[in-house]
């Protein structure tokens, strides 16, 4: 297995876990003094990976001390049972209301299949393992850890999921930020900048929660946000605004069509005609329907959690 990673700064790996399509989904390796830290993991399909990772950069899997997870969605966490089998010293970090199902993934595993099948889950996820309890810890809001003399802050950041944490990484002035600090794939780039949008996700997008938790990250001031979709952007008020505007806008669609006859078919129709506008505005010169394949599966979940919102909002 031929790992793909780009190696960002301060000893900070992005590393393509190669889920679904390159260039997707990221699991970030952090580096200090000879040791080393894992943020997410891909799925168990990624693991591979991973390892070829630590392989080729020399860095031995006794040197690993932690996996973090940002969240338990499974393109971010779906391969930490199967990842810390492998590295002897390593203890996993997780939000506490992510920790249960890590130690016991049956829950997970049926709601995924139960929303994309078995199919689907056996080619693109693979397989859920268990995690001993004894190799979880609770990761609690302004807790630290050190990788070497790394230190590494984590932060409590409901708003894409109530399971989500940040990581502050003041050497780096950067945050590891999961789904929270939004998605920008860097096929949208253009001379404006990038492009961030929200990812929706079912079944816990809590659009105040999260534009507050977006107003605490900036009090850090970071200059980076690591995102797992996918790779690191500068990030600064713009970026911030940027994301609350398409919260808003997204929700925006949400309410209009709540009451339409096939509300998910139209509230993806409405994401889509607001992606293709927002792309244009930011000039964005992929033809439409490469832009139409990026947007997929976004729009497909987004739509899925903005109608889980409306349904626990009526
Ligand atoms: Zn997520």
């Amino acid at each position: 297995m031929k790992p793909i990673y780009h190696d960002i700064n301060d000893n900070i790996t992005c590393i393509d876990t190669q889920h679904i399509r390159k260039d997707f989904v990221a699991a970030y390796l952090i580096e200090d003094k000879g040791r080393a830290a894992f943020v997410d993991t891909g799925c168990y399909l990624s693991v591979p990976t991973l390892l070829a990772t630590l392989d080729e950069k020399n860095i031995s899997r006794d040197a690993v001390d932690f996996i973090i997870i940002t969240h338990i969605h499974l393109d971010h966490a779906g391969g930490a049972g199967e990842l810390i089998k492998h590295l002897p010293n390593a203890t996993i970090y997780v939000h506490e209301r992510g920790a249960q199902h890590l130690a016991d993934p049956s829950k997970l595993r049926a709601g995924v299949i139960q929303v994309y099948g078995e199919l689907f889950f056996k080619q693109f996820l693979g397989d859920l393992i268990p995690i001993e309890e004894n190799r979880i810890i609770i990761a609690k809001d302004d807790g630290e850890i050190t990788v070497g003399d790394r230190v590494l802050r984590f932060i409590d950041t409901p708003g894409h999921a109530r399971h989500h944490l940040c990581i502050w990484d003041e050497r780096s002035s950067g945050i590891f930020s999961g789904d929270t600090l939004g998605v920008s794939y860097r096929k949208f780039d253009t001379e404006k900048g990038v492009l961030i949008i929200p990812p929706t996700t079912p079944v816990q997008f809590d659009p105040q929660e999260w534009k507050e938790t977006i107003n605490k990250l900036m009090k850090l001031k970071p200059k980076y946000a690591y995102l797992t979709h996918y790779n690191r952007i500068h990030f600064d008020q713009n970026s911030a605004d940027m994301l609350t505007q398409h919260i808003n806008g997204f929700i925006d669609i949400a309410k209009e069509l709540a009451n339409t006859k096939n509300r998910h078919k139209a509230i993806k129709d409405g994401l889509l005609n607001y992606l293709l506008d927002i792309t244009n505005k930011h000039g964005v010169t992929l033809d439409r329907s490469q832009q139409v394949k990026l947007f997929k599966g976004d729009i497909e979940i987004c739509a899925q959690g903005l109608g889980v919102w409306l349904d626990r909002n009526s």
